[in-house]
């Protein structure tokens, strides 16, 4: 029998805004607990909320960039539960009428081309943060309370049921990612719990048309906690479907990545069990083609467009074009480099995908972070191209532009790093190395290629890597015919 998964997500993206959203507390990350509050934040008696304009601008922002209708009048909604993390007893959220609908985005998956449809997005605010002294509420001693988080803004991204499998939830995580990076709305930190994602998850027979009781499934901490999250529900809910005991209630579930199972949370509650009822402390906000057009005219160009004008316009192999267009910083990089650089664009994202990342990576910093200025890495490459310098000696120079932030130029002529290519010098250095190595020239004549490959690694040894490799061999070349004669 064949079973098909059917998974949605809501994916709550902090927002980045300077200030929370109803007062103007600090949002900045680490700070001392319960240092970033205000009478607002706390919930306190007689406290009135004033809304953050600029999560408003960021709620637009991320609908624009999924295809969402705006709403043209956005509310505000009271959530009520009771947990300590939560001091007003309830979260100011969207509920009736949310700031976005009905969007979409458009992701390439092994099993080709989608849209997967975004069904709303909302605002609501943070809840601070617990920590208890046992594992959980119930069996602790005692638990500590930090409301710095408390009330820093939310989007939550609902998509529809439409992706199929636990890699298609992570890939299309990964896209969203970076599509909110790009345009600001979130720096997408899954570590620090700035990108979160829950995934509602059901299995169904394939061929049935009704879907099947869902689990909401929470706490996947990374992309890969998110595939094998999902990846372990659909096999225990296909087990249970094999054994004619299907889900009968719809359930919450907590992934314990220790263990690498989900467990039983609760049965999930439904909306009506929230009380939700407008804010009436917050008023409509009334959202005009002005205000959407502003925000429309400043959206930067979209991974997906970069993407296909990179394979278009400068000719990058699709796995290249991908890979630059991935982080915005990095694209930045490679655009600049080509204002100055009218060479081959192939040549500048070999060396920003093999030799840039690979250094980043070892250095365990971020690619804003970087000493290497995108005209150095132009220049470099001229040099190169005019044949100045020879691409192993371009390593060399690549890694000190990298650590110093130096000019090639500076560095080429501080190092004395410039390529031989004087004909009458290196034809010197090959005669004496020839005499230096007669073994090597009797196993060359008996036939053992290999030792004329170890002739020109002397001859660049002399030369610390500096005589023009090609000039080299036809010299080498040249002699050995000379002694065969
Ligand atoms: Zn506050």
């Amino acid at each position: 029998m064949k079973y098909e998964t059917i998974i949605g997500l809501e994916v709550h993206v902090e927002l980045k805004t300077d200030s929370k959203l109803c007062c103007g507390c600090s949002t900045k990350f680490p700070a001392e607990p319960n240092t970033l509050t205000c009478p607002v934040c706390l919930g306190l008696p007689g406290a009135l909320p004033v809304l953050n304009k600029k999560a408003i601008d960021l709620g637009i922002t991320a609908g624009l960039a999924l295809n969402c209708k705006i709403s043209r009048e956005c509310k505000f909604d009271r959530k009520q539960y009771f947990y300590p993390d939560l001091p007003k007893g309830y979260q100011i959220t969207q509920f009736y009428a949310p700031i976005c609908r009905t969007g979409w985005l458009k992701k390439e998956f092994p099993t080709g081309r989608r849209r997967i449809r975004i069904t709303r997005i909302h605002l609501e605010e943070e809840a601070g943060r617990s920590y208890h002294s046992g594992a959980g509420i119930i069996d602790s001693d005692y638990s500590l309370l930090d409301y710095n988080r408390s009330s820093i803004p939310l989007i939550e991204i609902v998509t529809a049921p439409d992706l199929r499998s636990p890699r298609e939830a992570k890939e299309f995580m990964e896209e969203l990612k970076i599509i909110l990076e790009y345009t600001g709305v979130s720096d997408c930190k899954m570590e620090e719990g700035s990108l979160r994602c829950d995934a509602n998850i059901s299995v169904r027979r394939q061929g049935d048309r009704e879907l099947g009781k869902r689990a909401e499934v929470k706490n996947m901490n990374s992309f890969r906690a998110v595939e094998a999250a999902l990846e372990y529900e659909a096999k225990r809910q296909i087990e249970l479907l094999e054994q004619n005991t299907p889900l009968e209630s719809e359930e919450t579930r907590a992934w314990d990545e220790g263990n690498r199972e989900t467990v039983f949370m609760r049965f999930k509650e439904k909306a009506y069990e929230y009380r939700y009822f407008p804010d009436p402390d917050l008023l409509p906000v009334i959202i005009n083609d002005d205000w959407i057009k502003g925000i429309r005219n400043k959206l930067p160009e979209l991974p997906n467009s970069k993407r296909e004008r990179y394979i278009q316009e400068f000719r990058l192999p699709k796995d290249d074009a991908a890979l630059i267009s991935s982080s915005k910083p990095m694209a930045e990089f490679f655009e600049a480099v080509l204002k100055d650089y009218s060479g081959e664009p192939k040549n500048v994202s070999n060396w920003i995908i093999g030799d840039l990342v690979r250094l980043i990576n070892q250095e365990k910093i971020e690619f804003h972070q970087i000493k290497l200025k995108p005209e150095a890495l132009g220049q470099m490459l001229k040099i190169l191209d005019q044949g100045v310098i020879s691409s192993k000696i371009a390593k060399t120079v690549f890694e000190e532009m990298f650590y110093t932030g130096n000019k090639p130029e500076i560095i080429i002529k501080e190092q004395g790093l410039e390529q031989i290519s004087d004909v009458q010098l290196i034809q010197e250095i090959v005669v004496k190395v020839m005499a230096d190595h007669p073994q090597s020239i009797q196993d060359y004549l008996s036939g053992k290629k290999k030792a004329k490959s170890f002739l020109v690694g002397q001859v660049m040894k002399e030369t610390k890597g500096k005589a023009n490799p090609g000039i080299v061999n036809v010299l080498l070349e040249k002699e050995l015919e000379k002694i065969k004669e």
